[in-house]
């Protein structure tokens, strides 16, 4: 038997040994949806770091060339569709299998996909938020503002980068018009958690009662190098549950696992 039949053989036992499964899942479970991740199979950047909320609230600069970029890249990040492994992980819990998912991305392709217990620990980037009033609104009308206060910008060609943002180099960012909260003139920022802040509490303590009723953990398509995920897997290791991980190359909790498949996320979770 070959090595990967012989993993997908063994992911399916241990799926089936543990019937209430907590779900962890990262940028390798929205690759095959055409959004490029951030990592290489070492766990390390491929690119520079992502936004830091520091450098976010830090400067209008730094807002006009986040949100310029973020214009561009949304044109299609804002249309990507849900892949096998969402459609896998959604029909696992439609199976009464999973007993929480939840995902560190921040593209609303699990919910689309179908799955209903879903907590997206990053936030959502679909979705925009007033830091001064807390107003909300939902993106596409947010991109409909960026770009009538920016229409030159929006013939503009550039290459995909992760989390819906885009490579847009040489241009001059003073121009870009960042349009100010409708409500009261505030700092608008996507309502996802930026690169160093911290993940709202209530989204943990669902998350860890998730966790306390689940019997294994499964991860998908996560290196596990951020903190906020790697936490949930170190206190199952913690408890003694059993964890299995697919993702090609390595991730912070080998020394962990019950079990690790490398292959695309995809390709395993179809085969289930
Ligand atoms: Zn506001």
């Amino acid at each position: 038997m070959d090595t990967r039949v012989s993993d997908l053989a063994a992911l399916r036992g241990f799926i089936d040994r543990h019937p209430r499964l907590f779900v962890l899942t990262g940028a390798g479970v929205s690759t095959d949806s055409g959004i490029p991740d951030y990592r290489d199979t070492e766990g390390e950047w491929k690119r520079k770091p992502p936004m830091t909320l520091q450098t976010f609230m830090g400067g209008d600069l730094a807002r006009a060339r986040y949100w310029a970029r973020s214009m561009v890249g949304w044109r299609r990040f804002g249309h990507v569709q849900p892949n096998a492994s969402h459609r896998a992980l959604a029909r696992l819990e439609s199976r009464g299998r999973v007993a929480l998912l939840v995902t560190q991305n921040v593209d609303g392709l699990h919910e689309a996909a179908g799955s209903r217990e879903v907590v997206d620990l990053h936030g959502r980037l679909d979705q925009v938020r007033c830091m001064a009033c807390d107003w909300r609104g939902g993106r596409h009308a947010w991109q409909e503002a960026l770009q009538d206060g920016n229409p030159d910008w929006t013939l503009l060609d550039a290459t995909d980068a992760p989390d819906g943002d885009a490579d847009l180099d040489g241009e001059d960012f003073t121009r870009f018009r960042v349009p100010p909260c409708p409500n009261c003139g505030g700092i608008v920022k996507p309502d996802v958690v930026f690169f160093g802040e911290t993940v709202p509490r209530a989204r943990v303590d669902r998350a860890n009662a998730g966790l306390m009723g689940a019997d294994a953990v499964l991860v998908a398509g996560s290196s596990l190098m951020v903190y906020s995920g790697y936490r949930f897997v170190t206190a199952a290791a913690r408890n003694g549950m059993p964890i299995a991980a697919i993702n090609l190359g390595r991730t912070r909790a080998d020394s962990m696992l019950t079990l690790k498949v490398e292959l695309p996320c995809a390709v395993a979770l179809d085969a289930l």
